[in-house]
C-alpha cells in the first residue's frame, strides 16, 4: 500500500478488488429483490435474537472486520498509527456504498463500539488506552458497549448515580446501568460515573473504559416486545478500574458523554441517508404493486409522502455531514437527523400497515408481510434510544429555534442536595 492519497476513482478500484475477492455480490434482479419481503437483512435490526445464533453471527462479523482491517480498509478516515488510512470522510462513504452491494455478515454488533465508544476513546483517552483498544476495536477483535442509562437516569442522564471512588491508582465502581445494548457480547464498555456528589449535577461526573469481564461486573438480559433480548441490566459491585482507563479529566465526564451522544445521533440519524436501507421507493412500490393497490390514489399519495420525507431528511443530513467535513463539530443537526429518521421509519411502518392490514402481524408465510411486523414493533424503541423524540425536540427548539429553555433544575446546586429535595 502506498502512502500517496488515492483519488476516489483509484480508491473505488481498490475497494471493489477487495470486495470481489472476499464477498459475493448481491443480485439486484427483481426476482431476487422480492425475497426482501420475507425477512432479509434489511429488517434484521428488529429481528428476534437467539443468543446462541447471535454468537455465531458475531464470529462471522468479526472475521469480516478483520479481513477489512488487514486489507487497509478497517478505519478509512482514522489515524495511521491505529491502522487507519487518514482519508477524508467521503472515502468512508464510498466504502459503505460499495460494501452495500455485497453479501456480508451483519455488522450491527459494531454500531455502538465503533460509532460511539471508539470516537470517544480517540478524543478523550490516555495514549495507553488508545494503544490498547483502538486498533483491536476497528479490527473487530474487541466489541464495545455504552453504559450510560440507569433506572433513574435516561433522558436526564446527568442524574446518574453509579459511583466511582478513588483508591490510589484505581477507582472502585458500584451501581447499576440499564438498557445496555450488546453488553452480553461486549469486551469493554464506556461508563459514566458520579465521582463527586457535592459538585453540581453536570460537574461531578467522570468517564472510564471498563473491562466487561472484570470481577464484579454482572450482565443480565432484558427481553423486549419484538421477542429479542438485545438489552441488558449491568450491575457493578466493587469493580476496579485503573486510573489510566479514565476518559478525560476527573469530574469532566459530561463533556465525554456529550462526545458520545453527538456521535450516537450522527450514526443513528446519518445511517443510509436517514433511512437505514428501508427508504427504498422501489421496494415500497413493489409491495404496493404486489398487493394490487397501486391504482388507489390514497395509497399513492401516502407513498409519495413517505418518499418526500426521506428525501428531505437525506438533504438535511448531507448539510450536517458537509459541516463535519468542513471541520466543525456536529451539533443540533444531529438531533434533527435522529428525529427525522425515527419519524420516517414510523411513517414507513404506518404506510406498510395500511397496505397489509392484519397481515403485518400474522406469520402466514405470505410474501412481503410478516417481516414488516418487526419494523412496526422496533420503531418505538428507536424513538427512545439515543435521546427520545421529545428530548430531540427540546434541543432543536432551544438551540435552533431559540425558544426559551426547559425550566429544569438549579444547575449550580450540589447533586447531593438535589437528591434530598
Ligand atoms: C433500542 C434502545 C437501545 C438503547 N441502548 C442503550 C445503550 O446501549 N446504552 C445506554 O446507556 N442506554 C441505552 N438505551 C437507553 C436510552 O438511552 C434511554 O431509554 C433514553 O435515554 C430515555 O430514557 P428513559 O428510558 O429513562 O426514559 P425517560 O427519560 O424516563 O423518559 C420517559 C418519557 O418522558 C419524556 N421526557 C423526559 N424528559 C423530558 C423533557 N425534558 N421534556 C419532554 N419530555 C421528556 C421522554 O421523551 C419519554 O417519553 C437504549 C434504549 C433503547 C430504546
Amino acid at each position: 500500500m502506498s502512502d500517496a492519497v488515492p483519488t476516489l476513482e483509484e480508491f473505488e478500484q481498490e475497494i471493489l478488488a477487495f470486495l470481489d475477492a472476499n464477498a459475493e455480490k448481491k443480485e439486484l434482479q427483481r426476482s431476487e429483490e422480492s425475497k426482501w419481503g420475507e425477512g432479509s437483512d434489511d429488517v434484521s435490526l428488529f429481528e428476534e435474537v437467539d443468543r446462541d445464533k447471535e454468537l455465531e453471527d458475531l464470529k462471522a462479523a468479526q472475521a469480516w472486520r478483520a479481513k477489512r482491517y488487514d486489507a487497509g480498509l478497517g478505519w478509512i478516515s482514522g489515524p495511521t498509527e491505529y491502522g487507519g488510512r487518514q482519508l477524508p470522510p467521503a472515502y468512508d462513504r464510498l466504502y459503505a456504498n460499495l460494501e452495500g452491494r455485497y453479501k456480508i455478515p451483519n455488522m450491527g454488533f459494531f454500531g455502538i463500539g465503533l460509532g460511539m465508544v471508539a470516537p470517544t476513546i480517540n478524543a478523550h483517552a490516555t495514549k495507553e488506552v488508545k494503544d490498547l483498544y483502538l486498533a483491536k476495536m476497528y479490527r473487530g477483535d474487541l466489541v464495545g458497549c455504552q453504559l450510560f442509562s440507569e433506572p433513574g437516569a435516561g433522558s436526564d442522564l446527568a442524574g446518574l448515580q453509579t459511583k466511582a471512588e478513588r483508591d490510589g491508582d484505581e477507582w472502585i465502581l458500584n451501581g447499576q446501568k440499564v438498557w445496555t445494548s450488546g453488553a452480553h457480547y461486549s469486551d469493554i464498555g464506556e461508563i459514566i460515573c458520579r465521582t463527586d456528589p457535592d459538585q453540581p449535577k453536570h460537574k461531578g461526573l467522570t468517564g472510564f473504559v471498563v473491562d466487561m469481564r472484570a470481577p464484579g461486573v454482572e450482565v443480565r438480559p432484558l427481553r423486549q416486545m419484538t421477542g429479542g433480548a438485545n438489552f441488558n441490566e449491568v450491575f457493578f459491585t466493587d469493580v476496579r478500574v485503573h486510573d489510566s482507563h479514565r476518559l478525560g479529566d476527573v469530574n469532566e465526564g459530561w463533556t465525554v458523554a456529550l462526545t458520545t451522544l453527538m456521535n450516537e445521533r450522527a450514526s443513528i440519524g446519518g445511517g443510509g441517508g436517514g433511512g437505514m436501507g428501508l427508504a427504498s421507493l422501489t421496494r415500497l412500490a413493489q409491495l404496493v404493486e404486489h398487493f394490487g393497490v397501486n391504482d388507489d390514489p390514497l395509497v399513492r399519495q401516502k407513498l409519495m409522502d413517505v418518499y418526500i420525507h426521506f428525501q428531505v431528511a437525506k438533504y438535511n443530513n448531507q448539510r450536517a455531514m458537509d459541516k463535519i467535513k468542513a471541520g466543525q463539530l456536529p451539533g443540533p443537526e444531529m438531533s434533527m437527523a435522529k428525529l427525522s429518521l425515527t419519524n420516517n421509519l414510523w411513517r414507513t411502518a404506518n404506510f406498510v400497515t395500511d397496505v397489509l392490514g392484519p397481515r403485518v402481524i400474522a406469520d402466514t408465510g405470505e410474501w412481503g408481510t410478516f417481516a414488516w411486523g418487526q419494523l412496526l414493533c422496533g420503531v418505538p424503541g428507536m424513538k427512545v434510544a439515543g435521546g427520545t423524540d421529545e428530548v430531540m425536540k427540546n434541543i432543536v427548539g432551544e438551540r435552533v429555534l431559540g425558544l426559551p429553555k426547559d425550566p429544569g433544575i438549579d444547575a449550580k446546586a450540589p447533586f447531593s442536595q438535589l437528591l434530598k429535595n
